[in-house]
């Protein structure tokens, strides 16, 4: 930056100084010593670090900064000469002054431990009191544990050296060159990286367990063998199927090279299961970071384990689409996570053992975007991003979940082959370097012989879900294409590439699809006739709209399709999935009673044989149960469905992944509703390890148990001296947090109160700093049951809002507005007779026309809790047909 007014305490980087900074710098390289030596020791607050950057000015005489936070600058020395401290180092910048054309600047400082998940962060384990690190920096915190151009497009190649105690893992993005120990501790030199971005440079550090395996390499594409790692903390180390693990990673490998025929550039390929993680996991070349809940303690479903392949291949497609080609900034986040999202998909589905991946991905990840892309903050995929707050508000069920349904969609329009012939032009075009959207529009143009800008614009570039139905007209059906824009008017019409199947009940009772046929609505068209599928009546016909799901949209069912599918089960997993999605929507449109949606669950949930379906669906029936019904039907929907539930265990299977997710779903009516609490208590008293009576095959173990004792919790049938017992029993980083949850959902005043301030606050009653997790775990807790203990607290909720947003970081501070959202209020006891009058949608309302500029992000979290909230109470109203349509 030239201005002489640049604000070294900004944090907020913007797009335009981003912009500018690219211009007047190319940088070389890093060489960046941390000493982690003393980490162990937890009234040590921060770390040394050493850094020194090298780089070309092409504007020599200019001034620019680099990014600095949550750190101590104890000296800068820039290009032999020593910077006042006072004029060049704020809260969050470096300002490097009079440059010339090539430089050298070195700085020494002391950066901060972090317990939120942000940059270096450390965690004791509760059980065995070791202490284990490692880093997370997207989009923007690498710059809490050393100085940099934190910036996408600026890469470069980086050397790093870590020092640790003698017995740790010390690992970084690529292997150690040398390992020297000097009185217990040791000091590892990595190799210099290739040219990479900031926000994928990674550290880990601990008494990591390890395990190692080799890839056999892809003599096509040029690949030679590779080194493979698992880390996880040496307390699970029981629990890590490296077996599998493993055998998905060369799997994976295998499958993008036949696919990209580029070979992975990164050198060893290293997979870290990491404890109190933000998110699923990270890219970080060479060294991928994943959160622990992947190596489950207690028993793990196929849909879990299927979760956690499509997350390794997920962070391995970034290898290349990210991570090799890089987004220039973040409005094409996208690039690199619908990309990644469609290829985990993919993968899973092609290379390994596991069924039914885009059965899972039509009906949980499409869920996530319908319910994004519905918001009046949605946003175009290809999005406006003008500075990193909004970069980090971005990782969001637009950018990967519709992203790749948009993918998925693209692949059905262009063919396969143009489109993975474009991925390896794109690559070896811009391989090392940053790319946007129109560099991928280009390279699709010419691999498809099709012009690209008018899909892009309609598709990329506009925002909210297409909903599709059909109707008859005197000739036949003609589907109808609705592209509402919940930021207000009509979004373009849409090029559909789409199926359209008609199914039959079969002689096992099952619809089966009897006829399929393809059709395209073209760009700008509204309708298109189908004459040639079938629509007369049968018993039990169902006529579907996007059948194999290609197309991103809404499916309207008509009513003698709605009333089969609440009756039969269909045969093909992914039609099922399609079909429950569109069941969702629908309930969630407030366009089907949730009393309807439910008689449908009990009718067929133990139809749905997909393990993944059948759990999501049995999640979602919690949600109509406990959000969308009318508060006075609740407590009977509780009892009869917990009693389905129940008697239905054996059916499913001793031991079974259904039979396991059916008692989650057992416990979580218990904690709401107060249903079933002497089965929770057996459940809560079984020994180790055995069978329940009402199960025999079901293994009670830590989930199940602490599951139920959350129950009983709630419902003020166990005490604090019950649950601190229950805790001694064994302590890990995983009961922990359970018992947190179990003991702030008591339904005590005082309990409430202490819990619901220590959220806010970020400090519990002992006075120490909640972790990301422990927060959640709080405020889990404190929402759990009994609203009317936490309503008195609403006043402090709204007044505190902007102090939580400039005071914590926007991670920590989302957890906790989110935890602490009073969404919880029924139409009924309020009430009201439509949702806007309802009184914690007028509060919220009122917070927002007071507080117009307050930051978008924050009024962005506000605006989308509180239509989360108005459809909640419109659903309860449409029941009594009190209520006009949701907007
Ligand atoms: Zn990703």
């Amino acid at each position: 930056m030239t201005s002489p007014e640049l604000d070294l305490d900004h944090k907020n980087l913007h797009r335009d100084e981003a912009e500018t900074r690219a211009t007047l710098v190319t940088v070389s390289d890093y060489d960046v010593t941390v000493d982690l030596s003393r980490a162990e020791n937890l009234d040590e607050d921060t770390y040394p670090v050493a850094t020194v950057i090298r780089f070309d000015c092409h504007v020599p005489g200019t001034t620019t900064f680099l990014d600095s936070l949550h750190a101590e600058v104890h000296r800068v020395v820039l290009n032999g000469k020593e910077l006042p401290l006072e004029t060049a180092v704020g809260a969050a910048r470096i300002l490097l002054p009079r440059l010339q054309e090539h430089n050298e600047v070195r700085i020494e400082s002391a950066s901060y431990f972090s317990t939120s998940g942000e940059g270096m962060h450390r965690f004791r384990d509760p059980g065995d009191g070791r202490v284990y690190l490692y880093t997370q920096y997207e989009p923007a915190d690498a710059r809490r544990v050393f100085p940099n151009f934190e910036q996408p497009d600026l890469k470069a190649r980086f050397t790093f050296h870590l020092k640790g105690r003698e017995d740790w893992v010390l690992a970084s993005n690529q292997d150690e060159m040398s390992h020297t120990i000097h009185e217990g501790v040791a000091t590892v030199d990595f190799a210099a990286t290739p040219p990479q971005s900031t926000y994928i440079t990674t550290l880990l550090a601990g008494p990591y367990r390890q395990w190692t395996d080799r890839w056999d390499g892809h003599p096509q594409s040029g690949a030679d063998p590779i080194n493979l790692r698992i880390f996880a903390r040496d307390s699970l180390a029981e629990h890590v199927d490296t077996e599998e693990i493993f055998a998905i990673t060369r799997s994976g490998l295998d499958f993008f090279h036949d696919l990209f025929g580029v070979a992975y550039p990164w050198g060893k390929y290293d997979q870290a299961f990491v404890p109190e993680y933000n998110l699923g996991a990270m890219e970080n070349p060479g060294l991928v970071t994943f959160t622990e809940h992947y190596i489950p303690t207690s028993q793990a479903t196929e849909a879990q384990r299927q979760a956690r392949a499509t997350t390794i291949m997920h962070e391995m497609a970034h290898m290349w689409f990210g991570d090799l080609v890089t987004m220039r900034w973040w409005d094409d986040l996208w690039l690199k996570e619908s990309f990644a999202d469609y290829m985990g998909t993919l993968a899973v589905d092609r290379a390994t053992r596991f069924e039914g991946a885009w059965a899972t991905f039509a009906h949980r990840r499409k869920a996530w975007a319908y319910v994004q892309d519905q918001y009046s903050t949605t946003h175009p995929i290809v999005a406006d991003i003008t500075d990193l707050e909004a970069a980090r508000q971005n990782f969001d069920g637009i950018t990967y979940a519709k992203g790749a349904s948009v993918l998925k969609q693209l692949v059905a329009h262009v063919g396969e082959d143009a489109f993975n012939a474009a991925s390896r032009i794109y690559f070896e075009r811009y391989r090392w370097g940053n790319a946007s959207l129109d560099d991928f529009l280009a390279v699709l143009s010419e691999t498809s012989g099709r012009p690209m800008q008018d899909w892009s614009r309609v598709w990329l570039q506009a925002a909210g879900v297409t909903h599709l139905s059909w109707s008859e007209d005197g000739t036949g059906a003609v589907v109808h294409q609705q592209n509402p824009d919940p930021r207000g008017g009509e979004a373009p019409q849409r090029p559909h590439t789409f199926r359209v199947g008609r199914y039959e009940l079969d002689d096992e009772g099952a619809l089966t699809r009897t006829a399929q046929h393809g059709y395209e609505l073209t760009v700008g068209a509204a309708a298109q006739p189908i004459t040639e599928v079938d629509i007369s009546a049968a018993t039990d016909r169902v006529i579907l709209l996007n059948d194999d799901d290609l197309s991103y949209a809404v499916v309207h069912l008509d009513e003698d399709s709605l009333a089969a599918v609440l009756k039969h089960p269909l045969a093909d997993p992914l039609a099922s999935a399609t079909v429950w999605a569109s069941l969702w929507n629908a309930v969630r449109d407030g366009r089907m009673p949730a009393e309807r949606y439910l008689e449908g669950v009990v009718a067929v949930s133990d139809e749905l044989h997909d393990v993944g379906l059948h759990a999501g669906v049995l999640r979602q029936s919690v949600t109509a149960l406990h959000r969308y019904l009318p508060a006075e039907r609740r407590a009977e929907w509780a009892q009869r469905w917990g009693a389905v539930l129940l008697s239905s265990l054996t059916e499913l299977g001793d031991g079974s992944d259904r039979q396991r997710s059916a008692v989650r779903t057992l416990t979580l009516l218990a904690r709401g509703s107060g249903v079933l609490l002497d089965e929770m208590e057996q459940l809560a008293s079984t020994a180790r390890e055995q069978g329940w009576v009402s199960a025999p095959g079901l293994r009670v173990d830590d989930e199940v148990r602490w599951a139920a004792l959350i129950a009983l919790a709630a419902q003020g049938r166990v005490d604090q001296a019950r649950l601190d017992t229950e805790l001694e029993v064994k302590v890990d980083a995983m009961t922990r947090v359970w018992h947190r949850t179990a003991v702030s959902s008591q339904p005590i005043a005082t309990v409430r109160d202490a819990a619901w301030h220590a959220v806010l606050t970020g400090i519990d009653a002992e006075g120490q700093t909640l972790s990301n997790d422990l927060l959640s775990a709080t405020a889990e807790g404190v929402t759990a049951s009994r609203p009317e203990l936490i309503s008195g607290f609403e006043p402090e909720f709204w007044s505190s809002l902007e102090k939580i947003w400039t005071r914590r970081s926007i991670g920590i501070a989302t957890r906790t507005i989110e935890g602490l959202f009073p969404g919880y209020h029924d139409a009924e006891a309020d009430g009201v007779a439509v949702a806007e009058e309802h009184p914690v949608v007028v509060a919220g309302q009122s917070w927002l026309d007071e507080h117009s500029q307050a930051a978008h992000t924050l009024r962005r979290v506000i605006i989308e809790e509180l239509e989360d909230l108005r459809r909640a109470v419109h659903a309860q109203l449409m029941e009594r047909g009190a209520s006009t349509p949701a907007g």
